[in-house]
């Protein structure tokens, strides 16, 4: 993300991007669906699907197909957080495929089984009494028989005051976002997961070198990314080490490098950069519903072994909200589908 460019860093709840296409950068209408209705007004569904990604799409498929109907809404991130990423290989029947095209058709999927996708945030949720009541941005009032979380994961930060500081304005959690603005220039990326790796590769493109600083001594990317990091001639990685503070100056405000500290000595360097990279993982998206729905492991929504259904009835999760172990594109959109078909069976009793 840089500042007065269009922001596309992963977004926050409340953050400024509402209206805009995250990733892809498009504006689109908030509150607005092909269908159109009157802002203000309060629609009933059978099922509303709260979330794009691909647990929201896949449930907005086989809901569709079981005549309930569906209104989708998509939040900040239209289409998830594939669309941040370039080149998705494990996507079954695709061996490449870019993942915001790969979103695209999801969501044409969505619409020609009939559901309505609503370009819209749900700004609050109760789950107290059916019908439960979502209450959107656009002053919409959704009520419904039953929902379908599928709200995802959001970006961590490290949780430094120079990282608050400089964000949008050399510090970034999206390389596919921002890369382009490192042309010519020296990047450092956090992390050690897929995420970390990806990102470093990706910026090869455009920097002419790539730090990769991580914690331990070994990362816990797949196997075949590690490879490609490891041989490639821009990238080093620097082990052991953590980012203690994000250097820079006031006047423009700006990136010059980054502090770390290496865990096993003390020792402190700084590595000069103009951009810095944040790639630790995701955080469950459950702000929406933590006083209300059971959860486990930090924060993820907990569902009965085998199914989606969340500790109130009629109330179902799907996708990286509720799995703190798989966070796979394949995996949410098979939970998706798990919890149409349960909606589908929960209504039929009711
Ligand atoms: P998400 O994709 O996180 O989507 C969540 C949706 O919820 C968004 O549309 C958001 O707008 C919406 N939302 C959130 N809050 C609200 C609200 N209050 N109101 C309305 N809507 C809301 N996985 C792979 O299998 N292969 C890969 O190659 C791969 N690459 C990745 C690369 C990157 C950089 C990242 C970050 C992840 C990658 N993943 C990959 C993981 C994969 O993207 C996730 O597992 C998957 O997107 C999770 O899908 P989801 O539907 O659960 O949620
Ligand atoms: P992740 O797997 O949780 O990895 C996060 C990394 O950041 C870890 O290496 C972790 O270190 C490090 N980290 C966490 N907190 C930190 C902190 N405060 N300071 C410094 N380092 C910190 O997250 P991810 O890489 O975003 O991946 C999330 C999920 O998406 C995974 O399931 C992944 O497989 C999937 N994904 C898949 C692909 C793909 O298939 N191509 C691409 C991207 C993501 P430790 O290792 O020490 O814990």
């Amino acid at each position: 993300m840089l500042r007065n460019n269009i922001s596309t860093t992963a977004p926050k709840t409340g953050d400024v991007q509402r209206g805009f296409r995250v990733g892809a950068a498009l504006p689109i209408s908030v509150g607005s669906s092909e269908k159109g209705f009157t802002m203000g007004e309060t629609r009933h569904t059978r099922v509303l699907i709260i979330g794009s990604g691909p647990a929201g799409y896949t449930a907005a498929v086989y809901a569709s197909r079981a005549m309930l109907e569906p209104i989708l809404v998509q939040g900040l991130q239209p289409g998830g957080q594939l669309t941040i990423t370039t080149e998705v290989e494990n996507w079954p029947g695709d061996s490449h495929v870019q993942g915001p095209d790969l979103m695209v058709r999801m969501e044409e999927h969505a619409k020609a089984m009939g559901a309505e996708v609503i370009s819209d945030y749900i700004a609050s949720l109760d789950l107290s009494a059916r019908p439960f009541v979502a209450q959107a941005d656009s002053g919409m009032t959704y009520t419904a028989d039953a929902v379908i979380l599928a709200t995802g994961a959001q970006a961590k930060w490290l949780g430094l005051p120079s990282e608050e500081k400089f964000k949008g304005f050399g510090v970034s959690a999206c390389a596919t976002c921002d890369g382009f603005f490192y042309r010519g220039k020296q990047v450092v990326v956090a992390g050690g997961g897929n995420t970390a790796v990806e990102e470093a590769l990706f910026l090869t493109n455009f920097a002419t070198k790539v730090t990769l600083v991580h914690r331990r001594d070994s990362l816990r990317a797949e196997k075949i990314m590690q490879e490609r990091l490891f041989k490639h001639p821009k990238i080093e990685v620097i082990w052991d080490s953590e980012v203690v503070e994000v250097l820079g100056t006031e006047g423009p405000l700006g990136v010059t490098g980054v502090r770390l500290r290496n865990l096993k000595t003390e020792a402190a360097v700084d590595v000069p950069c103009d951009g810095f990279f944040v790639a630790i993982g995701h955080a469950p998206a459950s702000e929406l519903v933590k006083e209300q729905l059971e959860m486990h492991n930090g924060g993820y929504v907990k569902v009965e072994a085998g199914s989606t259904r969340t500790s109130i009835p009629g109330v179902f999760a799907a996708g990286d909200l509720t799995d703190h172990v798989y966070r796979q594109a394949v995996t949410s959109a098979g939970m998706g589908c798990m919890a149409a078909l349960d909606a589908e069976k929960f209504l039929s009793g009711h």
